[in-house]
Order: C-alpha cells, then structure tokens, then sequence
C-alpha cells in the first residue's frame, strides 16, 4: 500500500481538541462506572454459591463480547465521520485520528484521559444492568447471566484503552505481568496490534484481546458493512482518515450503485 498518497491531519491541532469541560465529564463517568460496577458485582456475589459456574461463563462472554465492541466502535470512529462533527466529533472521532497520527499520544494520556471516553459509554448500560430482577422465580439463572454477561462486557469495554495504551508502550516500561498477558494473548499483543497500524488502517480493529480479529477479518465483515453503509448513505471510507484520493483507492466495490457510488459524490 506505499503508493497510497495517504493525507492525515495535523497532530497538535488534533490534541489541543481535548477540552476541559470534557475532562470534567471524564471524572463524573469514571466515578458513576466504579460505583455501578461495585453494585453488579455485590448482586452477583450474593447469588455465587449456587450459579458459581453461569457466574464464571457470563463473566468469559462479556469478555469476548467486549472485544467485539471495541473492534466495531473502533471501526465506526476510524471509518466515519470527522473531528469537527458536533457532539461525537472531538468526544469519540478526534481520538481515534489522533492516534493514526502520533501512536505515541495516548502513552502520555493520564488515567482520566485513557479511560474517561470508555467509562462514559459504559454507564448507561451498567445503570441497566442494576436494575435487572434477580428474584423472580424461575428466572434467577437467565437474568443473572444477562448481568453478569453485560456487567463483564463493559468491565473489558472499560479496560480496553488500557491493554490497547499497554500495546503502544515500550516492553521495559510495562509490569511483568502485562508483558506476560500480551505473550499469552490474554490481552492485546503487540506485534497483533501492529497491523492495524499498518496503512490503511483497515483490519484488525479489535483491541480488548484481539481475538476476533481474524474471524473478523477471514469473514470480510467489516468490507460488508462498509458496503451496505456506502449504498444507503453513499459515505467514502476513511476519507477523513486517509484523505479522499487514498480512501477511493481502497473504498469496496459496491455493485450497481451508479448514482451512489463514492467517485459520484466526491
Ligand atoms: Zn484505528
Ligand atoms: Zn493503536
């Protein structure tokens, strides 16, 4: 792909769009996140005796599932839209064009900053997971592992900018641990992260474990889905990302969309 004239954007200008009244909004997600997680985990330990093994289970789905949120947000953050958008544009889209830009600004991102985002879009859902009933009868088991389920899903969804931080440090800056983690692939290797730093940046979007990211890939699941988006709405992929001329280079194939198809709505 070297003969892609790929165009990204200024570095600085993206990281002076980190504000303070979002920093703000950071802190107040990252305390209501610990004080809803600790609420999930005390209902899911009052039942452990008697679902200690669907308590386990659901806790492994939430990680596999979370892995899958953060190859699918990351890809629509990556793919769509640009930093200047209202609202999700320096929230969500500005970080991710950042981060092709300078791999490195993230290791310099304090706690609040790595994990604020990811605590933001994980209240909502831990807010509903308190309220799940857990008491009626016959329905103990199914309710409980939708809880815990979702409960772990977020907890990894929250863990992800860190493992993904850990994968762009350098090796004798990490615990042992981690290093060991990543080695075993429990958590995002580094060298499998690497690809998709890789230009285009278009695969392996994956970044809690990194473990969908072949099914994903061998699937083309997400040349699909930029597909059905390019016929409905006629978007370019990437073309914030990449620049228009690159993101036409690559864009996929979308048959029989004359009056949609990229090159028309240049
Ligand atoms: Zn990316
Ligand atoms: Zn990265």
């Amino acid at each position: 792909m070297s003969q892609l004239q790929i165009q990204q954007q200024d570095a600085r200008a993206l990281a002076a769009g980190y504000s303070k009244s979002f920093r703000r909004v950071e802190i107040g997600s990252i305390i209501a996140f610990w004080t809803l997680s600790a609420i999930i985990t005390w209902k899911a330990l009052h039942l452990w005796s008697s679902y200690k093994w669907l308590i386990m289970a659901a806790f492994f789905v939430g990680f596999i599932l979370a892995d899958f949120v953060s190859g699918f947000v990351h890809w629509m953050a990556d793919t769509w839209g640009s930093a200047d958008m209202p609202v999700l544009g320096k929230t969500l889209v500005r970080p991710f064009r950042e981060h092709h830009v300078d791999q490195k600004a993230m290791t310099r991102h304090d706690y609040i900053e790595t994990n604020g985002a990811n605590c933001l879009v994980s209240v909502p859902v831990a807010a509903m997971c308190t309220l799940i009933p857990l008491g009626i009868e016959g329905w103990v088991g199914p309710a409980l592992f939708l809880m815990v389920s979702m409960g772990s899903m977020i907890f990894w969804v929250m863990m992800t900018n860190q493992f993904h931080k850990w994968s762009h440090l350098e090796p004798s800056e990490l615990p042992a641990i981690v290093r060991w983690a990543q080695r075993s692939h429990l958590i995002l290797p580094v060298d499998h992260h690497q690809r998709h730093h890789t230009a285009p940046f278009d695969t392996y979007y994956c970044i809690t474990n990194g473990w969908l990211n072949y099914p994903l890939a061998r699937l083309g699941f997400f040349r699909f889905a930029e597909r059905v988006v390019m016929a409905t709405l006629g978007l370019i992929p990437r073309k914030d990302d990449i620049g228009l001329v690159a993101a036409l280079k690559i864009a996929p194939v979308v048959a029989g969309a004359d009056s949609k198809s990229p090159v028309s709505q240049a």
